[in-house]
């Protein structure tokens, strides 16, 4: 072990001590943030007398500067106001954008249909002759020009290295440095190392959402109506085809749910009844590799296509069997939702209501159940009996945002001060005070809504009893009036019985070549220097109360001492990176205000420190441990943030080898592919979650660097994964840097642990997403931020009653970012039934495919994918043969029934099935796999609902004179005119599609080019161009992004063009190419999976 530390050379005291009082903060990447505190929680001591009518909410805004979902999003959208007028109009055009439905129709627009035109007659899927297109990861760089070589090509790990320096060299050269030292010791600014130009000073890019004023989901609607809302509330879940396109088929009378048949009379299904022989003999070999002799066309229900359709020569001509316009539309059910629930505030007073969908924007008002926002069930309606569920296979399951961050128009929960005996809670299961605990004899008693016991109240607390024996107080109380509240928690609450430390956060940076040369390590160190201005405060506070810290590592780290009192930093290398250990305590942690001028200086001197580094190897394990070391000895928890470039191939602990290897794909080895390499990094997320050390990984990978490793610890610690593959300067920086920015400053808790507890009857079995658990019911999170979910399924130990329902109460105990310990609850209530009917009647299928992906995503850690894909296609064909045999009428087997709430099942599920994780492209990485599979484990229900079918947007459609979108239109090719622009996301990439017939004025305006073959598919972000359609285009691209958690990356893509393969991807109702079938034949498969199971 060698630890070098050098005498600082300034004088230790007498320098100008930079206090914050007064300080000038610099505006911060160019813009000025307003002086708004964040995340004021008012104290909640007491009675309020005005509490019914609470104070405009103060603001919860977990990142100012980077308007959250929601934050810059006007509720007083206008669909609202067009939607009435609609309600009635039937069998218009699905959408303005869309193509009319029958095939080979020629547009409104009079343009071609794209799918018509030099495609000839394939319109999903390439011959097996073409080459496999490039394809970037799911969420990252596609660089056009500098095509990446493909993972599985590479063999060895250095891409870039330069001949390797001596160990020792090395290490004696770092250990001589002196930062900013009198001597000459740091090397030049430039030199051979450094290869890459200084990234252009940050002017600060205007901020996703600012420039947009128009509210998010806002749509024209020109959309035919959307059947009335009383349809879900009657005793049949829907008219057979109101609000659908297409005529009822007259041959039979309306039934509930929603109708295919095979007879001709209904969505131009010709022929004979289908036999579904071909490639899907029956579940279990959905999705296998092709066995049977190679199927026909697609929309042929007579046989539906394998999933290697792309392996089939291109000859017939597809036979429109099934009209696509007649199958169930997400666009329109999301329009239906938007124009009957986007008007009214969503209020939470009555038991078991469904809520709008999260595509429809809507407010919320808390009388007593916590907002959507916070949680969303797959069903509001459980069964009362553990048969009745086992008999439907509908998961019972909440999707949980303990953290959630809200629109500016919600008040956030109110923080409670039960004073120093701390919260009132149920004697017997712990349950704390909410508005179902019944008090009783004169207001001393309460009765515990969970789990029935009764507990004394005590004498601080005690109220009267009004003559409705509710306590009279109860409207001032948040507890006994609202869903969601805060506890100030007491010292019985805390780790070791200690009230706990302002947390800190750790920037520790690869200095190694790839990062060097890139421009990377001078880009971070750059953004520090101003966002270290905007770490998250709350309430009044005038500067955030988290420390910070700074490391540098290659196969060697580097920490900082840069304590206020020195005149510049100091250098300490730890090169025994066996035994990890933190070289300094003091002057390692720091406010930044009092450091400002040494932090400064140390972020101007790394990247000329390191300017001429030929390290190219890097450690990643002794990273985390230094972070949570120096936790440790600060006695705090806190938030590493490493920026990472490479496999860590030194002798170091958690050293890794490249075990990439593409040939285990659809093999039963291929768990292995998702599973970390060694148990080394679970053993330290343990560690980390026992100090409370998240950690939020940010890759910049070359080659494959085993996210499914290095994904362990932020995994498992409640961290987040960013990854840049390819990164470049010019085109990544931007992405990057509103990532970080966001991260940095969102809202977040630390050392968190959370408890669901139930009523009687049900209580949580599993749950998903990004946390540790060390025994069967607590969730440990070493930290918690606004955007993670975790997802709970519920299974019954008892009978529930219609009567009194089904209760939750998620509490979730953590430590806010000031050092506050206290506890966020919130509960729900649901209604409970003895009829299956009603089960169906108030599901939500987005909530349930986000249960089903994540249940899926979990399970290929340890079956095969296939099985995984059978098990998911087989759960809901029974969940839909259940309702078919006990909730529908009867009609004849020909037809398929759906659930009006489920009527999108089928579709969103096919999404979930052919994704990269469960089948892959043969472009997809095993990285990509591994990073998506982890991302979409924290994801919402808003997020996994785009990101399987993504947002579809005309944006030649887009109206230049409003602030709303364009309406949304199918994804699939058939919808697209080669004469129009679209755009598409998915929560991780912004796709804009130019068709070959844009007019020439369209380009000139969007590209500033004159012509459609000068468009630049390298354009990372789209030319600032002072025209209003420019502008249109941008403010869209900007209220997206303002959307999301994460900054999307935007790919332009000309038709015909090789990229377009990639975008074709994201058209997830045609069929894919890597095998996953189209809507229309699922939708068939699904059928004969149905028909089966009843027959
Ligand atoms: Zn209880």
């Amino acid at each position: 072990m060698s630890v070098n530390q050098q005498a600082h050379t300034g004088p230790p005291y007498g320098q100008p001590q930079p206090g914050y009082q007064g300080y000038q903060q610099p505006a911060y990447g160019g813009q000025s943030l307003p002086g708004v505190p964040q995340a004021q929680y008012g104290a909640y001591n007491g009675p309020v007398p005005g509490y019914q009518q609470p104070v405009p909410p103060q603001g919860y805004f977990p990142s100012l500067g980077f308007p959250s979902k929601g934050s810059p999003v006007s509720l007083n959208s206008d669909t609202s106001s067009l939607a009435p007028n609609f309600i009635g109009s039937l069998r218009a055009p699905p959408t303005s954008g869309a193509p009319p439905p029958a095939s080979g129709a020629s547009h409104p627009s009079g343009h071609l249909a794209y799918s018509q035109f030099d495609h000839g007659d394939v319109q999903n899927g390439i011959p097996a002759s073409a080459a496999p297109v490039q394809r970037p990861p799911a969420s990252q760089p596609f660089l056009p020009g500098s095509a990446p070589t493909p993972v599985s090509q590479i063999s060895t790990f250095q891409q870039y290295g330069p001949p390797p320096a001596s160990v020792q060299q090395l290490r004696n050269h770092m250990a001589g440095m002196t930062i900013g030292g009198t001597a000459a010791s740091a090397p030049p600014p430039a030199g051979l190392g450094y290869g890459a130009p200084r990234p252009p000073a940050m002017p600060g890019p205007p901020l996703p959402g600012q420039t947009v004023a128009g509210p998010p989901s806002s749509q024209p609607n020109h959309i035919s109506s959307p059947p009335p809302p009383s349809t879900m509330a009657g005793l049949h879940p829907g008219p057979p085809m109101s609000g659908l396109h297409g005529p009822p088929p007259p041959t039979h009378p309306p039934q509930p749910g929603y109708q295919m048949q095979q007879n001709g009379s209904f969505g131009q299904m010709r022929g004979p009844p289908p036999n579904y022989g071909g490639a899907y003999p029956g579940a279990p070999n959905y999705g296998s590799p092709p066995g049977p002799p190679p199927p026909p066309k697609r929309l042929d229900p007579d046989s539906i296509p394998s999933p290697q359709l792309n392996e089939l020569p291109p000859q017939q001509k597809p036979r429109h069997r099934i009209d696509p316009d007649a199958i169930p539309s997400p666009i329109q059910v999301i329009e239906d939702d938007r124009n009957n629930r986007g008007s009214e505030p969503f209020v939470t007073g009555v038991r078991g209501q469904v809520p709008p969908l999260v595509t429809t924007n809507f407010l919320v008002k808390d009388q007593g159940n916590a907002s959507p926002r916070y949680i969303r069930c797959t069903s509001y309606n459980i069964p009362c009996t553990s048969d009745m569920a086992k008999q439907s296979q509908v998961p019972l399951a909440a999707v949980i945002k303990p953290l959630a961050a809200l629109p500016p128009e919600e008040t956030v929960p109110y923080l409670v001060d039960h004073g120093e005996s701390g919260p009132v809670r149920c004697n017997r299961c712990k349950a704390y005070m909410c508005p179902f605990m019944q008090f009783i004899e004169g207001g001393r008693r309460f009765q515990c809504c969970f789990c029935s016991c009764v507990t004394e109240v005590p004498p601080h607390y005690f109220q009267h009893l009004d003559h409705t024996g509710k306590r009279v107080d109860f409207y001032d109380r948040p507890e006994l009036s609202l869903g969601s509240y805060e506890f100030l928690a007491t010292v019985d609450y805390c780790k070791n019985n200690k009230f706990p430390s302002p947390p800190a956060f750790i920037f520790m940076i690869d200095v190694s070549y790839n990062a060097v040369k890139s421009g990377l390590v001078r880009l971070i160190c750059e953004e520090l220097k101003s966002l270290l201005d905007y770490l998250p405060r709350e309430g009044n506070m005038e500067e955030s109360a988290i420390r910070v810290g700074f490391v540098t590592y290659n196969k060697v780290l580097h920490f900082y001492n840069v304590k206020s009192s020195l005149a510049q930093p100091q250098m300490m290398v730890v090169s025994d990176v066996a035994d990890m250990f933190v070289p300094l305590l003091d002057g390692f942690l720091v406010n930044v205000n009092e450091s400002r001028t040494v932090i400064a200086s140390l972020l101007d001197q790394i990247p000329e420190m390191f300017a001429d580094t030929r390290e190219t190897e890097t450690v990643f394990a002794p990273v985390i441990q230094a972070g949570l070391e120096a936790l440790k000895a600060a006695e705090c928890a806190g938030k590493l943030f490493i920026f990472h470039t490479s496999l860590p191939i030194a002798e170091a602990p958690g050293k890794l080898k490249n075990r990439d290897d593409r040939k285990l794909i659809n093999t039963d080895k291929e768990k292995t592919l998702f599973q970390p390499q060694t148990s080394f990094y679970n053993n330290l997320a343990k560690d980390c979650v026992a100090q409370g050390c998240c950690v939020d990984l940010f890759l910049f990978p070359n080659q494959y660097l085993d996210v499914a490793t290095l994904g362990v610890v932020p995994y498992q610690t409640g961290g987040s994964i960013y990854k840049y593959a390819y990164f470049q300067l010019e085109t990544d920086q931007y992405r990057f840097l509103n990532d970080l920015r966001r991260d940095v400053q969102k809202e977040v808790g630390f050392d968190a642990v959370m408890r669901v507890r139930t009523s009687t009857g049900i209580r949580a079995t599993d749950f998903f997403g990004a946390f540790y658990m060390s025994n069967t019911t607590d969730v440990e999170m070493a930290g918690l931020d606004c955007d993670k979910t975790i997802t709970v399924e519920f299974k019954h130990d008892d009978k529930l009653s219609e009567d009194s329902g089904a209760l939750l109460q998620c509490a979730l105990l953590y430590t806010s970012c000031a050092g506050q310990r206290r506890l966020r609850i919130h509960n729900l209530s649901l209604n409970c039934c003895t009829q299956l009917a009603d089960l169906y009647r108030n599901c939500e299928t987005d909530t349930l495919i986000n249960y089903l992906a994540k249940y899926a995503y979990r399970g290929v850690l340890s079956s095969p994918v296939k099985t995984v894909r059978d098990a998911l296609i087989n759960q809901c064909a029974q969940i839909l043969a259940c309702y078919r045999k006990n909730c529908a009428s009867p009609s004849s087997a020909g037809q398929l029934i759906l659930p009006e709430c489920m009527k999108l099942l089928p579709v969103y599920l096919n999404c979930v099935l052919k994704s990269d994780v469960l089948q892959p492209g043969p472009e997809v990485t095993t990285d990509d796999r591994a990073y998506v599979r982890q991302l979409v484990t924290s994801m919402d229900v808003a997020e996994t609902n785009v990101f399987f079918y993504p947002r579809l947007l005309p944006l030649t459609k887009a109206d230049v004179d409003s602030d709303s979108l364009p309406a949304a239109i199918r994804n699939s090719e058939e919808r697209l005119s080669k004469g129009d622009i679209y755009l598409l996301e998915n929560g991780l990439n912004i796709f804009v599609w130019v068709g070959v017939n844009v007019q020439q004025g369209l380009i000139q305006n969007l590209f500033g080019v004159s012509s459609f073959s000068q468009i630049s598919n390298a354009l990372s972000t789209l030319p600032v161009l002072e025209n209003p359609f420019s502008k249109k285009v941008r403010a869209i691209v900007d209220m997206l992004q303002g959307q999301r958690s994460r900054y999307m990356k935007l790919i332009i893509v000309k038709q015909e063009d090789k990229l377009e393969m990639l975008f074709k991807h994201f058209l997830v109702e045609d069929k894919s190419l890597s095998g996953g079938a189209s809507y229309v034949d699922f939708l068939c498969h699904m059928h004969k999976e149905i028909r089966q199971l009843l027959s």
